[in-house]
């Protein structure tokens, strides 16, 4: 059970926003490519890392890249120690926040998909310690940002944490990886076209900061997916590169932008409906795509481009492929402005009753 404690200590954590100053953190070293594993050693000495490691993983990205990690930092007399984390929840962040403080390391290494890289992120910024990036999936923008996602609260809370000071992204590593994990990817840089649409909307009707170079970025990111959409496919290392670096350069545009907004929009508000409804069984980087089709659509944007390229992919593009019921999804489309009351959308503005939610979900062929 999580106290309303719990949850300011959460919400505390989060570097303020409100001050004067534009705060921007980026990562400094940035490793990409085949086999680029065995630099971790490399970049650890080169970023002064030197003394003791925490890796944080699971129990499958410690088989596909922990061990050698492992491996590779003790082969130079660092000491390393690994804490496996099955979800990025407010109690397992405390337990590697323990650790962290019984063990001391100089540096941690997030190795693994989503929820090690976010458990990673959020307890080595409350720690103050620096924190490396491992992916081994590619289905979501946290690889690079400097948001970490909570979950096990009343909702899923994005909390500004700290960016990667180093990423060391291995194309053999992800190659590994279930190809749904590549889809969510797909579909989470794919959303980027409405939540920039969105966090332009909020600058023009609620007067809300907007960054240009960041929305450009995560736009740019949006555009390579889409004009890159033959090579995504099995088996083509070339096209896993194209959404790796698509991904990192989302979470460079959070960095930037100081805030998720060029990144998450009303589709994400969304993709986080259906998960507190417990109705969908699809990946985060699915959902948002959906909901990104439905947003487009809303906005009067291009959303049958969205849902071609979501469907060339092999993302899901209806809630019988999401596996999610035509009335869930119209309640999770209805419920989304609530989630973030403040994070002002095109769902704000419109106000959905459930008969347009429907209207709106067969209009883009969601529900039939
Ligand atoms: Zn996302």
């Amino acid at each position: 059970m999580f106290t309303y404690e719990s949850k300011v200590w959460l919400l505390n954590s989060v570097i303020t926003l409100s001050s004067p100053y534009h705060y921007m953190q980026l990562p400094r070293e940035v490793v990409v490519g085949k086999g680029t594993i065995t630099c971790v050693n490399e970049v650890v000495q080169r970023l002064g890392l030197v003394g003791s490691a925490l890796i944080i993983a699971g129990r499958k990205s410690n088989e596909v890249a922990g061990k050698q990690v492992r491996d590779l930092l003790e082969n130079t007399g660092i000491d390393v120690n690994t804490l496996f984390v099955e979800r990025a929840t407010f109690k397992e962040i405390l337990t590697v926040e323990n650790k962290i403080k019984a063990w001391k390391p100089c540096v941690l290494l997030g190795v693994g998909g989503g929820t090690k890289i976010d458990a990673a992120k959020l307890s080595s910024a409350r720690q103050n310690i620096p924190f490396l990036s491992v992916p081994t999936t590619l289905s979501h923008d946290g690889i690079a940002s400097p948001l970490a996602s909570v979950k096990g609260l009343d909702k899923p809370y994005s909390i500004m944490s700290q960016a990667p000071l180093g990423i060391v992204a291995d194309i053999d590593v992800i190659a590994k990886a279930p190809w749904s994990s590549v889809i969510s990817g797909c579909g989470d840089v794919i959303a980027k076209f409405t939540a920039v649409k969105d966090w332009q909307l909020a600058h023009s009707e609620k007067n809300e900061y907007y960054g240009e170079y960041s929305a450009s970025l995560a736009l740019m990111s949006t555009k390579l997916v889409i004009e890159n959409a033959k090579l995504i496919c099995d088996g083509n290392d070339e096209g896993l590169r194209v959404l790796l670096e698509a991904l990192i350069s989302c979470g460079v545009a959070m960095s930037i932008a100081g805030s998720s907004r060029p990144c998450s929009g009303s589709e994400h508000l969304f993709s986080h409906s259906l998960d507190i409804l417990h109705s969908s069984s699809a990946m985060h980087g699915e959902q948002c795509g959906v909901g990104s089709i439905l947003a487009a659509y809303l906005h009067k944007a291009n959303w049958k481009r969205i849902r071609n390229t979501l469907r060339s992919i092999g993302a899901p593009v209806t809630a019988g492929e999401l596996g999610v019921k035509d009335e869930d999804l119209i309640k999770a489309l209805e419920m989304a402005p609530a989630i973030r009351p403040e994070r002002y959308t095109i769902l704000h503005k419109l106000n959905l009753r459930r008969e347009d939610c429907e209207k709106v979900a067969r209009a883009t062929g969601v529900i039939e």
